[in-house]
């Protein structure tokens, strides 16, 4: 999401429903890691976050890419079409989007590969999707689509010829976490201070982080270490390519390179707050790894391009001369459809902010618009 990080007064508490489940929880239980704080918070049936509401937009939480400006949602479209034709051009092949949220970036992929109609003839459309919320409202979205469109909930569900768009979607995934304290690494929890309010904790006796992704051994008491399961999404990409040629784009906030501690955080109304401040009623996010990410990917036998920025990203698709196109077709929207542009591409926001990551099965070319990384032998 793109809201400018301003973390509220963890004072500043709120009695929502989930927190009095959680408490009953703790108080049974013990202390809860934090990764399954993570998934209930955005997952819980009756409050988790996801599970139950519509979050996206200028009336909900968060804005994202493709709901900031048209262009993003043409230019990934645009790109599946170029993939496709390194794919050999086959007469079927699976677009899949995780996470498509509102369905509007593939509202605007599917309008702008009306210049490739020979693409819209050989493509499905697979949208994975866990919030009912959310999945009714793609199926309003995408009502009347050139090519037939369907829906799951399971990262797995899609075969070779594919390509997979992912925005903002492992984000999502729960991470867990690992501080070092004078007594070696402990699991990072939530549990509960004598009044009765969340606060982190530390639980004894778990297994340490499987790797410390660049930090040095003598590690300070008070390092955290973040590492998320993507055994599941990293698993659905070899399986597809073992069946065909296979591409995705996997494109989130994250970092490269060492351990960047917690990254652990809320956003509710388009403002941060502190992530134990309103369970179940805060988008709950982690920034990606994508060391890390590249890292399994490889090790399953794929090959990955980039990460690039989004400004390098989109601007080697040719965002500027788009967004140029656009303003002299529409006059009027001229102003919007500029700030839109300069809002995906900031150099000190979401241009720079947001990485994109190319996967695909060996055997296909380096991904457009992405640098090939010298790993993949
Ligand atoms: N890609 C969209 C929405 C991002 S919000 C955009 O850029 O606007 C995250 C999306 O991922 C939501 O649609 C959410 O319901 C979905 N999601 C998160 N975790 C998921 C999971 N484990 N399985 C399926 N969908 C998930």
């Amino acid at each position: 999401m793109s809201g400018a990080p301003a973390i509220c007064d963890p004072g500043e508490r709120r009695e929502t429903p989930l927190l009095a489940k959680i408490r009953r929880h703790i108080r049974t239980y013990g202390p809860m890691p934090v990764a399954s704080y993570f998934k209930l918070c955005l997952w819980d049936k009756d409050h988790g976050y996801y599970a139950t509401r519509a979050p996206l937009g200028q009336a909900g939480d968060f804005t994202t890419a493709p709901e900031i400006s048209q262009i993003f949602g043409e230019l990934t479209g645009l790109w599946a079409a170029a993939v496709w034709r390194t794919m050999g051009a086959p007469p079927s092949v699976s677009l899949v989007e995780y996470g498509p949220g509102r369905g509007t970036l593939l509202r605007d992929a599917l309008r702008a590969l009306r210049l490739v109609p020979e693409f819209l003839a050989a493509a499905n459309v697979v949208l994975v999707e866990a919030s009912p919320a959310l999945a009714a409202e793609q199926r309003r979205t995408l009502a009347g689509a050139p090519c037939p469109v369907s829906w799951t909930d399971s990262v797995l569900d899609f075969a070779a010829p594919a390509i997979v768009i992912a925005n903002e979607f492992l984000d999502a995934w729960p991470v867990t976490q690992w501080e070092m304290t004078e007594d070696g690494w402990k699991r990072r929890a939530v549990g509960l201070s004598s009044e009765g309010n969340l606060v982190f904790t530390r639980t004894d006796g778990l297994p340490r982080p499987g790797r410390t992704n660049g930090l040095r051994q003598e590690l300070q008491p008070g390092t955290i270490v973040e590492e998320r399961d993507l055994r599941l999404p990293v698993q659905a990409f070899a399986a597809a390519a073992a069946g065909g040629p296979f591409a995705a784009l996997v494109i989130d906030y994250g970092y490269t390179g060492a351990s960047r501690g917690s990254t652990l955080e809320a956003v509710r109304r388009h403002g941060h707050e502190h992530p134990l401040a309103s369970p179940g009623e805060a988008d709950l996010s982690a920034h990606v790894d994508f060391t890390a990410l590249a890292a399994a990917l490889r090790s399953h036998g794929l090959a990955v391009d980039g990460p690039a920025v989004q400004a390098e990203f989109l601007g080697a698709l040719g965002a500027v001369e788009r967004a140029g196109r656009l303003m002299s077709a529409n006059p009027a929207r001229a102003g919007e459809i500029e700030a839109g542009a300069a809002r995906l591409l900031a150099p000190s926001g979401m241009g720079t902010r947001f990485k994109c990551l190319g996967v695909r099965s060996p055997g296909l070319p380096p991904l457009p618009g992405l640098p090939p990384q010298c790993e993949n032998g």
